[in-house]
């Protein structure tokens, strides 16, 4: 440990917002977790250990006020009724005990609650159709009574805030999901009452709210106000010009602007579509309309480049949710001079899928994300190993660096054999394509990390048959050798092989990898629907290929909505002269040509004329080294070795987040280290049913 670059000190200064005081500049932004109220504990857990990692100010997600803000299958928290108080009174507890501001994102969801749980008709400013598409639901007009309840309930919100220790308090307008948002937007606000028409009519209930919170709290909490300040639409949403006047109105009224850019897909950008500190062209007006502290987004993991927005008066604070996701500890590693070890964002957007799926969120980088109370993983502390044990871990992509690296931290002695020249596995291969390049973090900061350390071996360049494994005189041997793509095309839409897959000129991605290059016309069949077939495509029309995407599904990339990328990624293939085939299916290759069928009816389609055929279409566990060994025990036990195991795509192909916690499940278990994960339980109560 070398202590803090003096270049940084800027970072740890206190900052005042209102009555209370952060202990330093970074701020966790409110983010989603769909931890919520289902997993109260797993929210308390997660959000503790930022405190603890340095984060000066730890924010909810937004939080619902009342049975009409429900934003049901979406799992927020809420603070409905006093009820909600005390499991927000433990998250408050836990991040004050470790010196950090609490902040309670306070958010009526306007037009995009559909109360689905409360039943209650949505409201917000016109009878409006669901933004959100394929929900049969509109919004009733709110009259002036209805209005004056929302501001009653944000009021009776906020109390309640205070009453659970809460230090910040917000009132929500971004994201399209903030009610005084939708107030403000000319697209949703067609009144001609005092809340509609002039943009001074179209702020009141945000400077109402703003002023009942601040009557509710007092003196005993700051109060936020978060801004989205560019829709990306034009005159029909809210521009830059619109937002300056919005905060120049009302400048100095809250004690502290939480500014980004509208809707949650831009503000949450991946690194695909863009780079860290990207939001600065649009909020970099803020300080100038108002003397508040400022707090503001994108992705930032570098501190020289958050140290540059300070001291250049974009922001006075570092806001951060996927960064303090992926690391908690970010700051303390800057504090403490170990800059190199942070686990930095890869801005692939996992964690989001979670929120989008409605299951508990997960982390491709950091794989104890949600596991903090469930099977009290710490991400910077590890038991000591239950043996002295040596390991030799097979294969060195995501799951094996992250079993490697978990077992050396708890102490064991390990050997990492891989077969290639460099380590990283899908990693490496994936992050150099056309737009995934900061998904080489996954492998640059394990391979750091492991090349530290004195317990620890790397092989490169050392593929291992069952026989070099019995050789090797290791006692314990895990194996993490991957997966390779099908080449026969078998896949969701296809459960016998694509007649015609034998024929040359049809490849795979692996092929790709390896460095083939088809030319001419190229036919991308994707039945994966997640990144790769529209970042494959989009490689080889790059290289000049005249590329033809077919997916059996009506979108292309269809698991990317849940990464909030998939409108972005059609747009971007579509732009980039890209044919595209929805809803259609692979039926035989020819020489020259395709067939292909309806996805829905089955009917024969149109032939695609085609030189050649790329399948992303399903992957086989690389398990030819698992099953040599574990289908000979008696030449295993004659060799010493007492425990095999296996892990990641070798086991079942999945998401580099899966195969991360695959590896790192593993390694805090070995040698019985962990007990089954806690579940969460819902307590029954209130009269007999
Ligand atoms: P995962 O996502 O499960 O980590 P990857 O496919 O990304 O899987 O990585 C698996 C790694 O294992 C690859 O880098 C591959 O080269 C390596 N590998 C596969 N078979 C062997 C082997 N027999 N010996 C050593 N390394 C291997
Ligand atoms: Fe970053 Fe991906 Fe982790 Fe989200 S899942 S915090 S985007 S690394």
């Amino acid at each position: 440990m070398t202590g803090r670059d003096p270049r940084y000190d800027i970072l740890f200064e206190p900052v005042r917002i209102g009555p209370v005081t952060a202990p330093n500049r970074f701020y966790q932004v409110p983010h989603c977790t769909g931890f919520g109220y289902a997993f109260p504990n797993a929210l308390i857990g997660h959000r503790r250990v930022k405190a603890e990692g340095g984060w000066g100010v730890v924010s909810t997600e937004m939080c619902e006020i009342h049975p009409s803000s429900d934003v049901m299958p979406y799992i927020e928290t809420r603070i409905w009724d006093d009820s909600d108080i005390a499991h927000h009174a433990r998250m408050t507890e836990a991040v004050h005990e470790h010196g950090a501001l609490a902040a309670i994102e306070l958010a009526h969801g306007g037009i995009v609650a559909q109360n689905l749980y409360s039943r209650v008709p949505p409201m917000g400013p016109a009878s409006l159709a669901n933004p959100e598409p394929h929900v049969p639901t509109q919004s009733k007009r709110m009259s002036g009574s209805d209005i004056a309840d929302l501001r009653r309930w944000h009021r009776q919100a906020a109390e309640r805030a205070v009453k659970a220790g809460f230090d910040l308090v917000y009132v929500y307008a971004s994201h399209n999901m903030g009610i005084p948002g939708h107030f403000i937007s000319r697209r949703y606000n067609d009144r001609t009452d005092e809340y509609g028409g002039s943009l001074e009519n179209r702020t009141r209930l945000l400077r109402e709210l703003i002023e009942d919170t601040k009557e509710a709290v007092g003196d005993r909490c700051g109060v936020v106000v978060r801004l989205g300040v560019e829709d990306f639409i034009g005159s029909d949403g809210i521009t830059p010009d619109e937002a300056r006047d919005v905060i120049a109105m009302l400048a100095e009224l809250p004690d502290l602007w939480d500014v980004n850019v509208n809707d949650w897909p831009m503000d949450s950008s991946t690194s695909r579509f863009e780079g860290e500190g990207f939001q600065e062209p649009f909020i970099s007006f803020v300080k100038s309309v108002t003397t508040r502290p400022v707090v503001g987004v994108g992705r930032f993991t570098s501190p020289d480049t958050m140290v540059s927005q300070i001291r250049r008066g974009i922001i006075d604070m570092i806001g951060a949710a996927r960064p303090s996701i992926a690391d908690p500890f970010l700051p303390k590693k800057i504090a403490e001079g170990r800059v190199e070890d942070i686990r930095e964002c890869i801005g692939c957007n996992i964690c989001v899928s979670g929120d989008i799926y409605h299951v508990p969120m997960r982390c491709t980088q950091n794989p104890t994300v949600g596991e903090e109370w469930r099977r009290d993983w710490h991400p910077e502390r590890f038991a000591p190993g239950g043996s002295d044990s040596h390991v030799l871990v097979v294969g060195a992509g995501p799951s094996g660096l992250e079993c490697a690296l978990t077992l050396a931290r708890r102490g064991y002695g390990v050997t990492l054999a891989e077969a290639r020249g460099t380590l990283g596995g899908r990693v490496a291969d994936e992050s150099a394509l056309p737009g995934l390049s900061a998904w080489g973090r996954v492998r640059d900061h394990r391979q750091h990390q492991l090349r530290q350390m004195a317990n620890v071996a790397i092989y490169p360049s050392s593929r291992l048959e069952a026989s070099d494994v019995r050789d090797f005189g290791i006692s314990r041997v895990v194996v993490a050798t991957g997966s390779i793509w099908r080449r026969d095309g078998i896949g969701p839409s296809n459960h016998a092989p694509v007649p015609g897959h034998d024929r040359t000129g049809v490849l795979t991605p692996d092929d790709l990898h390896a460095g083939k290059r088809p030319q001419g016309a190229v036919l991308v069949f994707d039945d994966d629907h997640f990144y790769l077939g529209g970042v494959i495509a989009e490689l080889l029309r790059a290289e000049g290929c005249d590329v033809t995407l077919v997916t059996p599904n009506p979108m292309v990339s269809a698991f990317t909505a849940n990464t909030l990328e998939q409108p972005r990624i059609q747009a971007h293939l579509i732009e980039s002269g890209i044919r595209i085939e929805t809803a259609l299916n692979l039926a035989a290759i020819h020489g020259d040509h395709v067939l292909t069928a309806c996805a829905y009816t089955g009917r024969q389609a149109d032939p695609i004329a085609c030189d050649h055929v790329v399948f992303v279409t399903s992957r086989l566990p690389e398990e030819g080294l698992w099953l040599a060994l574990d289908g000979d025990r008696d030449s295993l036990r004659e060799a010493g070795i007492a425990s095999l195991d296996r892990i990641g795509d070798c086991v079942a192909p999945s998401t580099i987040a899966a195969a991360v916690h695959a590896g790192h499940t593993l390694a805090r278990g070995f040698d019985g280290g962990e007990a089954p994960f806690r579940r969460e339980h819902v307590v029954v109560g209130g009269p007999a049913s």
